[in-house]
């Protein structure tokens, strides 16, 4: 499949350079050096200027972690005679007049500083930030690379000039290339999922090939923790990915990758957090890695599936009841097949993370559109909710599918159709809800489907434990009005969940 995709896009190429001979193509090629302790990384950049007399670039992205003051990393920005230069701060943008100059270059550094006086308090500061310190660089493209502002898609390139040569060095452009000096290229627009690079002296990078997909494994070795990362990892590796893909029947990824590396500057312990990118996650731990640490790592790598290549809406916010919540029931689910969350981590989050909080809570039947307005400003409340609501929904969904289907079908056969949906629309086409109840009504009752969506998930109303049947492997108590699920005598979850 892959080497077909690649011959396509070749010949692709040729035809359409065979057009546009006369005109040079746009292009950003940068030039990286750092020398391995200072906390500064040098930018040397060359482009080729697709606006005639001026070219606008803008630095930095304010809503990438709410980073406000992100601009003042970028320091000591320089071009040459006679292209001349107007820094606009507030607005972040970088404007430089060509003054009819032929080559256009723009030289800059990025200050990656962690201040020893301001320990890191919340992970957002080293997470969204570049992170360059004695012997660690962390970067992510909008911490040290230009956004240009004109709709000329040009191709981009990173290499190293100067770095430090016994560090360790990984990209996730090309993460098989092992040698900084090499040059990696992609279509600006391919880019825009975010690029990661890590280059260190207590870095390790290990490799793993999961059902053909190569996986990279990238942490820092030693930590103040104690931790070993790698070998945290390790089960994820052999048993959580292996089980998830083949959850979605789905091995089509040209790789994947994790980077966990632990915070520089903080001094004590402060809890973990991470962003996903594409084709991998990034995860920054400032202690010791533990049963929430696995959750996080399952959680966020699911998403590759339900939240990245199928969401519910054009808006992420629109049904988080889906892209978090049924998220959250497959993550753990997953987490049970792969036998990393037993019996007891397993039903630790359902009950104690998902339906005790939920059922206690005081907003738990708000209407589906107010979370967004809260989500950030209310994170304990309305950021929780659909993650809760949605897993709960999940749980009963797969409970009814089995019953309808005396055990044949579960929730993975319904969610399988609806990735088959999505697989069959058009690239930018999107999925409904519509297309969920669509999905679903092979295996349980349209009607009734459609009016559970409409009362539990959109309009808010908790699901009544009290009334509904689970399979016979689950059964329920209720005390105080919250919901507790066991498994029965005899009940065994990796049977439950096995496929
Ligand atoms: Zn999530």
């Amino acid at each position: 499949m892959e080497s077909k995709k690649i011959k396509g896009m070749l010949s692709f190429l040729l035809i359409f350079s065979s057009f546009s001979y006369a005109q040079q193509k746009p292009f950003m090629d940068y030039v990286l050096s750092w020398d391995g302790d200072s906390s500064n990384l040098e930018v040397e950049l060359k482009y080729a200027a697709s606006q005639k007399d001026s070219t606008v670039f803008i630095f930095g992205d304010p809503d990438f972690g709410g980073q406000n003051d992100i601009f003042n990393v970028i320091k000591n920005i320089r071009v040459a005679k006679p292209e001349t230069l107007r820094i606009d701060k507030a607005n972040r943008q970088i404007t430089i007049y060509h003054n009819s100059a032929k080559k256009h270059s723009v030289s800059y550094e990025i200050d990656g500083s962690l201040s020893v006086d301001k320990p890191t308090r919340t992970t957002q500061t080293e997470l969204f930030r570049p992170v360059i310190t004695n012997g660690m660089l962390t970067l992510v493209n909008v911490q040290f690379a230009l956004d240009v502002t004109d709709e000329s898609n040009p191709l981009v390139s990173f290499r190293w000039r100067n770095y430090p040569e016994s560090f360790t060095y990984f990209n996730s452009i090309r993460p098989s290339e092992k040698n900084p000096l090499e040059k990696l290229s992609a279509q600006y627009d391919d880019l825009s999922g975010l690029i990661y690079f890590v280059l260190g002296d207590n870095i390790e990078v290990k490799e793993y090939n999961v059902m053909g997909v190569p996986y990279y494994c990238v942490t820092t070795i030693e930590d103040t923790y104690g931790n070993d990362l790698q070998g945290n990892f390790q089960p994820f590796f052999e048993s959580y990915f292996p089980s998830i893909h083949r959850f979605w029947k789905d091995t089509d990824f040209p790789f994947y990758f994790l980077a966990v590396t632990v915070l520089q500057n903080n001094q004590k312990e402060i809890g973990s957090g991470g962003f996903g990118i594409k084709n991998g996650f990034v995860m920054k731990l400032g202690k010791k890695f533990d049963t929430r640490g696995k959750y996080v790592t399952a959680h966020e790598t699911s998403h590759s599936w339900i939240g990245t290549k199928m969401m519910l809406g054009a808006d992420s916010f629109d049904n988080q009841w889906f892209g978090e919540g049924f998220n959250d029931y497959i993550t753990i689910v997953n987490l049970a097949n792969s036998k990393i969350y037993g019996e007891e981590d397993f039903l630790h989050y359902l009950n104690e993370e998902t339906l005790k909080p939920h059922y206690e809570s005081k907003i738990k039947g708000v209407h589906n559109d107010s979370i967004a307005a809260k989500y950030w400003t209310d994170y304990a409340n309305y950021g929780k909710l659909p993650y809760r609501r949605g897993c709960i929904y999940a749980f009963y969904l797969d409970n009814q599918i089995r019953q309808a289907s005396n055990g044949k079908f579960t929730l993975r056969n319904m969610l399988l159709d609806l990735y088959g949906l999505k697989m069959g629309k058009k690239r930018d086409e999107l999925l409904t809800v519509d297309d969920f109840i669509a999905a679903g009504a092979s295996y349980v009752d349209k009607k009734e489907l459609q009016g559970q969506v409409a009362r539990y998930m959109i309009e808010g109303h908790p699901i009544d434990f009290k009334s509904i049947q689970l399979i016979d492997g689950f059964e329920v108590e209720i005390n105080d009005s919250v919901p507790r699920v066991k498994l029965t005598q005899g009940a065994d979850l990796t049977k439950i969940y096995q496929w």
